[in-house]
């Protein structure tokens, strides 16, 4: 008898929307794009944990071994629906001042979790602070907030897979999924 284990045994959820390959293609891109920026600067990387994990991962894999790494744990959403509030913010004390800050994220949908985290910061006294984020979601922003590199142009429907979640669940999916009809 065959014993299936791990994804084997789970149906993936809702339907393919992004595949590992282009997501392994587009990091790379992304990856060349943000080295030849800092080329010769030192900077720091906060990751906002969890859904950028698998992302941050590959991505820091290409690019100067010289850069800091912190990962931050802040939320905004309770299952699929922004709560409207981020949770989570770390204080900085001067730590930050005069760097050059790269935040990378998973998901650019509201604004509400960039905005805060960059206005943090900033606020901190970093001198040039940019954001990176695997997927932006096509809809009118709640907050006004940019990206600087962006993985993927998505619609409004809600994803999971490569770190994304729904409570918890299918972070570990390779692809992008949505779950929306
Ligand atoms: P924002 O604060 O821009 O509304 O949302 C940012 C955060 O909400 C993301 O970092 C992500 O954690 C979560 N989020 C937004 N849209 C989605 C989605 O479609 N799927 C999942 N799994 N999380 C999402
Ligand atoms: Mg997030």
């Amino acid at each position: 008898m065959t014993v299936r284990q791990g994804q084997d045994c789970m149906e993936p959820p809702g339907k393919a929307l992004i595949s590992a390959a282009r997501i392994r293609t587009r990091v790379k891109q992304l990856a060349g794009e943000i080295a030849v920026y800092y080329r010769g600067q030192s900077f720091t990387i906060v990751a906002l944990m969890n859904g950028s994990v698998f992302f941050l991962v590959d991505l820091v894999r290409r690019l100067p071994a010289t850069a800091r790494i912190e990962c931050w744990t802040v939320s905004s959403y309770a299952g699929r629906k922004s709560t409207g509030k981020l949770k989570g913010l770390p204080q900085l004390g001067v730590r930050f001042k005069g760097t050059r800050v790269l935040v990378v994220d998973d998901i650019l949908d509201t604004g509400l979790t960039l905005s805060k985290v960059l206005a943090h910061v900033r606020q901190a006294g970093a001198v040039d602070v940019k954001a990176c984020v695997l997927l932006r979601k096509g809809v009118a922003r709640e907050v006004s907030c940019e990206a600087d590199w962006v993985g993927f142009e998505i619609g409004s429907e809600f994803v999971v897979g490569y770190g994304l979640d729904l409570d918890g669940a299918y972070r570990a999916l390779p692809g992008i999924r949505s779950l929306t009809d």
